[in-house]
């Protein structure tokens, strides 16, 4: 009766380990699918159309309104081109 149940273990653990496997296999796979099928495309949507432009005061560059990272700073509306230039402007 113990052995059966140390076996029954066994083969639970064993099957958690295989879908363990699976799920990281089939992960790995769909990522390597989804690069191949689009490898142009750019990860930024900073192209976007739409808005006003608007300068980032960190780095200068113009931003979309459409599409910048937005803070409030002394009730004003303040636009970033990326979350590390607003967390610059914070610091500075
Ligand atoms: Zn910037």
């Amino acid at each position: 009766m113990f052995r059966l149940l140390v076996r029954f273990l066994l083969l639970l653990v064993f099957f958690a380990f295989l879908r363990y496997v699976i799920t990281t296999v089939a992960r790995g796979f769909s990522q390597a699918m989804r690069s191949q099928t689009r490898p142009s495309e750019p990860q930024a949507p900073k192209s976007q159309i739409g808005g006003e432009l608007k300068q980032d005061p960190v780095c200068g560059i113009f931003v979309s309104t459409a599409s910048s990272v937005k803070k409030t700073v002394n009730g004003e509306l303040v636009h970033f081109c990326s979350v590390a230039c607003r967390d610059k402007f914070k610091v500075a």
